[in-house]
């Protein structure tokens, strides 16, 4: 399993528009960050975790030919904006992308994209299936995906993991239960987006806390903010088995 970084930004990306901070200004391309967003390769699928504000760039940017499917931790637009452009796809294949969400997720989807969902549509709409899925594992042609429940303030978001890459972002509490659920990846990725607590999302030390319990060989944090700092300073200043994730930023793992 391949998995590549298409983004590793907050909500507002990095830079921030008309922000003067260091890490703005940062020539690092570690400091710069599209909206979060991980492609996963596997057994011949091509599956993308959140299409956000940054999906088309993110596809072109990774030449990216096919998707087989798209999984949605939930509806901020950070997260779901990007769908329109699944049109790019739908041309290529001939046929609709499979997105996957829980119930509330699929509703704000056809909210959002109203358009793509009314009954005689403009030609030209996003092709969109709505899979509906829950906390239970799933499969897509064969590959088992593993909902991790988490909360992000009031609302409850899903992570997912496949084979040993555990993907958790928005989160800012975790339960036991999904923790057992992650216990055992080799790759395990986490939203940290600064340093001062943030009241819907884990901050550094609180996503370092849960890498902890977790414990696994390698521990990424993603969905960072231009208030965590600057790449180079921050990272080496990590536990070792656990960076600060940047868009290009390629793992592989069983
Ligand atoms: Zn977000
Ligand atoms: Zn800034
Ligand atoms: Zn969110």
């Amino acid at each position: 399993m391949k998995v590549t970084f298409l983004g590793t930004g907050t909500s507002q990306g990095v830079p921030v528009i008309a922000c003067q901070c260091d890490v703005c200004k940062s020539t690092d391309s570690h400091d710069r960050r599209l909206r979060s967003s991980v492609l996963i390769e596997v057994g011949g699928l091509k599956i993308v975790i959140d299409p956000g504000p940054d999906f088309r760039q993110q596809m072109l940017l990774h030449d990216v030919r096919s998707l087989d499917a798209i999984l949605l931790t939930h509806e901020h637009k950070d997260h779901i904006a990007g769908l329109d452009d699944v049109r790019a796809f739908n041309w290529m294949t001939k046929k609709p992308v499979d997105v996957f969400a829980e119930q509330r997720v699929l509703q704000a989807v056809k909210n959002e994209f109203a358009y793509a969902f009314v009954e005689r549509p403009y030609p030209g709409v996003p092709k969109i299936n709505l899979k509906l899925i829950d906390e239970q594992a799933f499969k897509i042609n064969g590959i088992e995906i593993i909902p991790i429940r988490g909360m992000h303030m009031k609302l409850p978001v899903l992570g997912f993991r496949i084979g040993s890459f555990s993907y958790l972002t928005d989160f800012n509490y975790i339960p036991n239960a999904s923790l057992n659920k992650v216990r055992g990846s080799q790759v395990m990725v986490i939203n940290g987006v600064r340093k001062e607590p943030h009241v819907s999302h884990f901050s550094l030390s609180e996503a370092v806390e849960v890498l902890q319990k977790v414990n696994p060989p390698r521990g990424y944090i993603t969905h960072i903010s231009h208030q965590l700092g600057r790449y180079a300073i921050e990272n080496p200043l990590l536990p070792p088995n656990i960076q600060l994730a940047y868009d290009g930023l390629v793992v592989e793992c069983e």
